[in-house]
């Protein structure tokens, strides 16, 4: 199954993905991973990256689509991915959508995990990694809004979103996601 999970910042999508990972045995690819790991090294397009992240703004369209086409291209994706944090623009949907097109592969579902706007702001700044000060919480949390919110619409009326509410304790979280997502292998 290739599924992407989706949410806004601290909704908890990367605890869920490895979740989820471990037990579909499928590999997690987190773009915010890949490019913190990109970050580190000492280059002017890492640098871009660092202070791009730093800011809580997105890294470019085209860098994204050339890593994720790279990654989904390994042979360990053969039987199904979980996205974690991509697509997060709508040019990063069609992107997907193409790079999956090439493999002969598609979309199974995109799983929502909702989480109102003030218990967000709450776990970001709970969380204490490098991004996540006041400033850089608040500019992430208005890009979210402003542009990978519409994402979620664009799956709604393709047919493939499923929310799952994603407040509350993490194996309770998690029950819901396993129940979702046997749903949609029974019914595809
Ligand atoms: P995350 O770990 O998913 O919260 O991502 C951390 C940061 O990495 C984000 O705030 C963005 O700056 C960058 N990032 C991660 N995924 C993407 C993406 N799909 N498109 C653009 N930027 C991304």
């Amino acid at each position: 199954m290739n599924i992407i999970l989706f949410g806004g910042p601290g909704a908890g999508k990367g605890t869920q993905a490895l979740k989820i990972a471990q037990e579909y045995k499928i590999p997690h690819i987190s773009t915010g991973d890949m490019l913190r790991g990109a970050a580190q090294e000492t280059s002017p397009l890492a640098q871009k990256i660092k202070d791009t992240m730093q800011r809580g703004e997105l890294v470019s369209d085209e860098l994204l689509r050339e890593i994720v086409a790279e990654r989904l291209n390994k042979s360990d994706c053969t039987h199904g991915v979980i996205l974690d944090g991509y697509p997060r623009t709508l040019g990063q949907a069609k992107d997907l959508e193409e790079i999956l097109n090439k493999l002969g592969k598609k979309i199974d579902t995109v799983l929502y995990i909702a989480v109102p706007e003030e218990e967000l702001v709450r776990r970001l700044s709970l969380r204490g990694r490098a991004d996540d000060t006041l400033d850089t919480i608040k500019n992430r949390l208005k890009v979210y809004m402003s542009t990978t919110r519409p994402v979620l619409d664009y799956y709604q009326e393709k047919g493939l979103l499923q929310t799952v509410e994603g407040v509350g304790d993490i194996e309770a979280i998690f029950k819901k996601v396993k129940e979702t997502l046997a749903g949609k292998k029974l019914r595809s």
